[in-house]
């Protein structure tokens, strides 16, 4: 599959926020964010002088999809499809598209830490390295349902990134509606999650009005 190439720093730079790209790196003072919170480039110097520019209703719209997508690490085909597959589904489009976005599988396999972003989890689903409900699933957009066992193939437990796991587990922050047994080694959806489950500082609704135009 295609990846959005750019580094993930200059991606924050540009929108002026925190993506949370890099693992730990983000939670630190080496973060570009909190270094050079300004656009890259010269252009981008001028802009921490001045101040961002004020951006029109389309430039805010696109800026929150922007937000959400480099997020979710997803490119732009992709991000699109899930968005109307939220749309077709009953109730708020917005929450119903973080829904999806959040249970897919690659974002389960990141929030329960093995991987430090989106895309390395992403990796780590296409090389066979995990299981749902003892079959090997390497589709990271599926989307886990709740009863749903996570465990990692057992021929690949002895590989490279497994060899920390007590360590990958006890910096794992694994959120409330999933359960990680570090003993077993084994995660489960405990249930979908519902909006307060689901951390998200974007403002959903500019979204919905960015692919509504
Ligand atoms: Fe973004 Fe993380 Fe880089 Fe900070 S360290 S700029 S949050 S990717």
């Amino acid at each position: 599959m295609a990846r959005n190439l750019n580094p993930q720093c200059k991606q924050c730079r540009r929108i002026g926020e925190k993506l949370f790209l890099k693992g730990e790196r983000c939670l630190s003072q080496k973060c570009a964010i909190v270094k050079r919170n300004y656009p890259p480039g010269a252009k981008g110097m001028a802009g921490a002088k001045g101040g961002r520019q004020r951006r029109s209703d389309y430039g805010l719209q696109l800026l929150e999809k922007q937000k959400i997508k480099k997020q979710y690490q997803l490119l732009e085909k992709q991000f699109k499809l899930t968005f109307l597959k939220a749309s077709k589904l009953a109730g708020d489009k917005g929450e119903n598209f973080l829904k999806l976005l959040e249970t897919r599988f690659d974002n389960i396999i990141y929030r329960f830490g093995y991987a430090t972003s989106r895309n390395t989890a992403r990796q780590l689903i296409n090389h066979g390295h995990f299981m749902i409900n003892n079959k090997k699933v390497n589709i990271p957009s599926y989307q886990v349902k709740e009863g749903d066992i996570i465990a990692i193939n057992p021929t690949s437990f002895k590989l490279k990134p497994f060899n920390k796991l007590d360590e990958i587990f006890k910096k794992a922050e694994v959120p409330g509606w999933l359960n990680l047994d570090k003993k077993e080694k084994k995660g489960k959806v405990m249930h979908l999650p519902g909006m307060a489950d689901i951390k998200c500082n974007i403002n959903l609704p500019l979204v919905v009005e960015y692919y509504s135009r």
